[in-house]
């Protein structure tokens, strides 16, 4: 007979209250199938330079809470900083389609 561990009530669903804040590396897929990422999010606090996001070639100015992401392969010197959006829509960005 299985045993099951209890789960805590959560009626909502898996929409708990989490802090994402400065927390360890999360690994996501990048842009690529093929890739993970180590994704960290960077508090506003945190943000002290601009950076270019690769996402939509704009700048994020200091004092914007953003996402740091690099290869899981590759090293802190591959870390991009990303709007969190468009990190969140980095696979749109990319399947962009033209119909010319
Ligand atoms: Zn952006």
């Amino acid at each position: 007979m299985p045993r099951r561990r209890p789960k805590r009530p959560n009626p909502r669903g898996d929409r708990e209250p989490r802090p994402i804040g400065d927390v360890f590396g999360r690994t996501e897929s990048g842009p690529g199938d093929d890739e993970n990422y180590v994704v960290r999010t960077v508090s506003g606090a945190r943000a002290v330079k601009t950076y270019r996001c690769p996402g939509c070639d704009h700048e994020i100015a200091p004092g914007t809470p953003h996402i740091v992401a690099w290869p899981a392969d590759g090293g802190e010197d591959d870390r991009r900083h990303w709007h969190t959006g468009c990190w969140r829509g980095r696979r749109t960005r990319t399947i962009t389609r033209r119909w010319s």
